[in-house]
Protein backbone atom coordinates (compact mmCIF):
# COMPACT_ATOMS: atom_id res chain seq x y z
CA UNK A 1 0.00 0.00 0.00
CA UNK A 2 1.45 3.26 -1.00
CA UNK A 3 0.63 6.82 0.92
CA UNK A 4 0.80 10.03 -0.02
CA UNK A 5 1.28 13.74 1.54
CA UNK A 6 -1.13 15.76 -0.25
CA UNK A 7 -1.39 18.52 2.73
CA UNK A 8 1.39 20.14 4.79
CA UNK A 9 0.72 23.04 6.55
CA UNK A 10 3.92 25.11 7.79
CA UNK A 11 2.79 28.20 10.19
CA UNK A 12 5.23 30.98 11.23
CA UNK A 13 8.15 30.05 13.78
CA UNK A 14 8.16 31.70 16.89
CA UNK A 15 11.76 30.59 17.64
CA UNK A 16 14.86 29.18 15.80
CA UNK A 17 14.17 25.59 17.40
CA UNK A 18 10.84 25.92 15.15
CA UNK A 19 12.90 27.60 12.31
CA UNK A 20 15.11 24.39 12.22
CA UNK A 21 12.13 22.01 12.17
CA UNK A 22 10.06 23.77 9.59
CA UNK A 23 13.23 23.90 7.03
CA UNK A 24 13.67 19.93 7.75
CA UNK A 25 9.77 19.56 7.37
CA UNK A 26 9.34 21.20 3.87
CA UNK A 27 11.34 18.90 2.20
CA UNK A 28 8.32 16.32 2.75
CA UNK A 29 5.83 18.16 0.84
CA UNK A 30 3.44 16.17 -1.90
CA UNK A 31 5.91 13.14 -1.48
CA UNK A 32 5.03 9.28 -2.31
CA UNK A 33 5.89 6.82 0.36
CA UNK A 34 6.61 3.72 -1.62
CA UNK A 35 5.14 1.38 1.57
CA UNK A 36 4.18 0.87 5.47
CA UNK A 37 7.63 0.67 6.44
CA UNK A 38 8.74 3.96 4.31
CA UNK A 39 5.46 5.38 6.14
CA UNK A 40 7.32 3.99 9.26
CA UNK A 41 10.18 5.19 8.68
CA UNK A 42 8.98 8.96 8.05
CA UNK A 43 7.74 8.81 11.48
CA UNK A 44 10.68 8.34 13.11
CA UNK A 45 13.14 10.31 10.97
CA UNK A 46 10.68 13.63 11.99
CA UNK A 47 10.53 12.42 15.41
CA UNK A 48 14.17 11.83 16.16
CA UNK A 49 14.25 15.33 13.86
CA UNK A 50 12.15 16.79 17.09
CA UNK A 51 13.84 15.23 19.44
CA UNK A 52 17.35 16.53 18.07
CA UNK A 53 15.98 20.04 17.47
CA UNK A 54 14.84 20.26 21.29
CA UNK A 55 18.29 18.96 22.88
CA UNK A 56 19.79 21.57 21.14
CA UNK A 57 18.03 24.57 22.49
CA UNK A 58 17.31 23.51 26.18
CA UNK A 59 15.81 26.81 27.34
CA UNK A 60 13.23 26.76 24.56
CA UNK A 61 9.96 25.33 25.30
CA UNK A 62 10.33 21.45 23.44
CA UNK A 63 8.34 20.79 20.65
CA UNK A 64 5.98 18.20 20.87
CA UNK A 65 5.58 15.08 18.30
CA UNK A 66 2.21 14.22 17.61
CA UNK A 67 0.74 11.33 15.36
CA UNK A 68 -2.80 10.74 14.67
CA UNK A 69 -3.76 6.89 12.91
CA UNK A 70 -6.96 7.39 12.57
CA UNK A 71 -6.41 10.82 10.76
CA UNK A 72 -3.31 9.64 9.58
CA UNK A 73 -1.53 13.02 10.42
CA UNK A 74 1.95 14.11 11.82
CA UNK A 75 1.97 17.42 13.78
CA UNK A 76 4.04 19.46 15.78
CA UNK A 77 3.30 21.83 18.31
CA UNK A 78 4.51 23.86 21.52
CA UNK A 79 2.52 23.88 24.53
CA UNK A 80 1.33 27.70 25.19
CA UNK A 81 1.12 29.03 28.81
CA UNK A 82 -2.21 28.21 29.14
CA UNK A 83 -4.56 27.50 26.32
CA UNK A 84 -4.58 25.92 23.60
CA UNK A 85 -0.80 24.58 21.90
CA UNK A 86 1.06 26.41 19.04
CA UNK A 87 1.22 24.25 16.00
CA UNK A 88 4.41 24.53 13.82
CA UNK A 89 3.03 21.89 10.84
CA UNK A 90 0.58 19.26 10.24
CA UNK A 91 1.13 16.99 7.55
CA UNK A 92 -2.15 14.75 6.18
CA UNK A 93 -1.73 11.58 4.43
CA UNK A 94 -3.55 9.47 2.42
CA UNK A 95 -3.88 6.10 0.96
CA UNK A 96 -3.27 5.64 -2.40
CA UNK A 97 -6.07 4.09 -4.41
CA UNK A 98 -4.76 2.92 -7.50
CA UNK A 99 -2.11 4.33 -9.98
CA UNK A 100 -3.72 5.91 -13.33
CA UNK A 101 -1.27 4.77 -15.93
CA UNK A 102 -1.14 5.00 -19.71
CA UNK A 103 -0.39 1.63 -21.30
CA UNK A 104 1.55 1.21 -24.43
CA UNK A 105 0.31 -2.30 -24.64
CA UNK A 106 -3.61 -1.98 -25.23
CA UNK A 107 -2.91 2.10 -25.49
CA UNK A 108 -5.35 2.40 -23.01
CA UNK A 109 -5.12 4.61 -19.71
CA UNK A 110 -6.36 1.88 -16.45
CA UNK A 111 -6.60 3.12 -13.46
CA UNK A 112 -4.87 -0.13 -11.60
CA UNK A 113 -6.43 -1.24 -8.67
CA UNK A 114 -4.34 -1.63 -5.10
CA UNK A 115 -5.13 -4.73 -3.60
CA UNK A 116 -6.67 -3.93 0.30
CA UNK A 117 -8.21 -0.56 -0.58
CA UNK A 118 -11.80 -0.25 -1.82
CA UNK A 119 -11.46 1.00 -5.27
CA UNK A 120 -14.28 2.64 -4.85
CA UNK A 121 -14.60 4.26 -1.45
CA UNK A 122 -10.51 3.73 -0.11
CA UNK A 123 -11.41 1.90 2.31
CA UNK A 124 -9.23 -0.90 4.20
CA UNK A 125 -9.44 -3.42 6.94
CA UNK A 126 -8.48 -0.75 9.15
CA UNK A 127 -10.66 1.56 7.92
CA UNK A 128 -14.10 -0.41 7.01
CA UNK A 129 -17.27 0.89 6.23
CA UNK A 130 -20.45 0.47 8.51
CA UNK A 131 -24.53 0.59 7.50
CA UNK A 132 -26.72 0.08 10.48
CA UNK A 133 -27.95 -3.00 9.35
CA UNK A 134 -25.12 -4.28 7.50
CA UNK A 135 -22.69 -3.89 9.89
CA UNK A 136 -18.85 -3.14 8.72
CA UNK A 137 -18.08 -4.29 5.42
CA UNK A 138 -16.02 -6.76 3.95
CA UNK A 139 -14.46 -7.70 0.53
CA UNK A 140 -16.34 -8.91 -2.27
CA UNK A 141 -13.82 -10.13 -4.55
CA UNK A 142 -10.97 -12.05 -3.86
CA UNK A 143 -8.19 -9.23 -4.79
CA UNK A 144 -9.54 -7.35 -2.36
CA UNK A 145 -10.27 -4.28 -4.42
CA UNK A 146 -14.12 -3.69 -3.52
CA UNK A 147 -16.16 -3.75 -0.48
CA UNK A 148 -19.07 -5.57 0.24
CA UNK A 149 -20.80 -1.91 1.08
CA UNK A 150 -20.32 -0.80 -2.24
CA UNK A 151 -20.07 -3.80 -4.68
CA UNK A 152 -23.99 -3.92 -3.29
CA UNK A 153 -25.82 -1.02 -4.78
CA UNK A 154 -28.79 -0.74 -2.16
CA UNK A 155 -26.09 -0.25 0.26
CA UNK A 156 -23.93 2.49 -1.29
CA UNK A 157 -27.20 4.11 -2.46
CA UNK A 158 -28.66 3.83 1.18
CA UNK A 159 -27.66 7.45 2.88
CA UNK A 160 -27.29 5.22 5.98
CA UNK A 161 -24.09 3.92 4.94
CA UNK A 162 -20.94 5.49 5.82
CA UNK A 163 -17.84 4.72 4.40
CA UNK A 164 -14.17 4.96 5.58
CA UNK A 165 -15.84 5.41 9.63
CA UNK A 166 -12.15 6.15 10.95
CA UNK A 167 -10.86 8.01 8.57
CA UNK A 168 -13.80 10.26 7.66
CA UNK A 169 -16.05 9.60 11.20
CA UNK A 170 -13.74 11.94 12.78
CA UNK A 171 -12.65 14.37 10.42
CA UNK A 172 -16.01 15.49 9.14
CA UNK A 173 -18.05 16.93 11.60
CA UNK A 174 -21.67 15.61 11.25
ZN1 LIG B 1 -15.98 0.54 -0.58
ZN1 LIG C 1 -15.98 -0.51 2.66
Amino acid sequence: MMFFVYNLSIYSPKNKACKELNYFIVQFNNILIKDECSLHALRCSIETKINEINSAHPKLRPIRYSWNESLMRIDASIKAGSGCPDYLFAMDICRVRSVFQFSEANSQANAISTPGICRICGCTENDPCYHPDHGTCCWDDEEHTICSHCADPHIAGDPGTEHCINSKGGYHEK
